[in-house]
């Protein structure tokens, strides 16, 4: 039975090694780029994989995961509270964010990578208000500008730094910094200028709203981790290289 697989010594054993190897990579990107790997939060995306992978990757040491969908966290993350309820997971929401889910993912997440316009920004504020949270919260920038992609067009640049001043003001919200997704390519030196586009403008912005620390940049997957590292990251989302390939939908 499939199921009782996911249990099995095989998969957990590969786990452990995915994860090393990982951990390992980030280590050596970081001290490449004279950086403490400290500083640098690993985050398992374990979208489409079950919870009892993720309670595996927690009993390796694992306490920082990502999901895409407010669907499917809905389900997962209350069958791992119910599976380990002393389990400390810090839950992420790194995909696209609807306005009217916008209280389940406060509820679920402790922390949303994808606020990618001021009306979603002001939802999530009005519900965070409404059960008395205040929601860490990075903004989605679209730093290649493909139109398939979410987040702030970095081309509006007075419209962005407008939309700022106004998520600034929502206090429910805690705007800890940046995120993106870069183009999928096969050379992952070719992101490197989308990393670092991100990061100036983080720098920009800890020019021009000093009040907050914009401490986090979210960047970097399975293919490019190890440049957005070299490029600033201090939040690696990782899904692949960790759990293995994803069935195709
Ligand atoms: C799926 C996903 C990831 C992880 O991607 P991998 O290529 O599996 O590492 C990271 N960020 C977001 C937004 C994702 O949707």
């Amino acid at each position: 039975m499939q199921v009782t697989n996911v249990n099995s010594q095989l998969p957990v054993t590969h786990l452990e090694k995915n994860l090393r190897a990982v951990q390992q990579r980030i280590v050596r990107a970081a001290e490449a780029a004279q950086r403490d790997p400290n500083e640098i939060t690993l985050v398992a995306v374990s979208k489409t994989f079950p919870a009892e992978m993720v309670l595996a990757a927690y009993e390796l040491g694992m306490r920082h995961f990502g999901e895409n969908r407010v669907e499917e966290a809905g389900e997962k993350i209350p069958r791992i509270k119910s599976q380990n309820p002393k389990a400390e997971i810090v839950w992420h929401l790194v995909g696209h964010l609807q306005s009217r889910k916008a209280k389940e993912a406060a509820e679920l997440f402790n922390i949303i990578h994808s606020i990618d316009s001021l009306s979603l920004a002001q939802k999530l504020d009005v519900r965070a208000a409404a059960i008395g949270k205040r929601v860490p919260v990075l903004i989605e920038v679209n730093v290649s500008g493909e139109p398939s992609k979410f987040g702030f067009a970095l081309a509006a640049r007075i419209e962005f730094f407008a939309a700022v001043r106004e998520m600034l003001a929502l206090r429910h919200l805690d705007l800890q910094g940046l995120m993106t997704i870069a183009p999928i390519v096969s050379d992952p030196n070719a992101t490197r200028p989308h990393f670092r586009a991100l990061r100036l403008l983080r720098d920009e912005l800890r020019a021009q709203f000093p009040e907050r620390a914009w401490q986090h940049l979210s960047m970097g997957m399975t293919d490019d981790f190890e440049v957005a590292i070299a490029e600033g990251a201090t939040m690696v989302r990782i899904g692949r290289a960790i759990f293995g390939e994803r069935p195709h939908p």
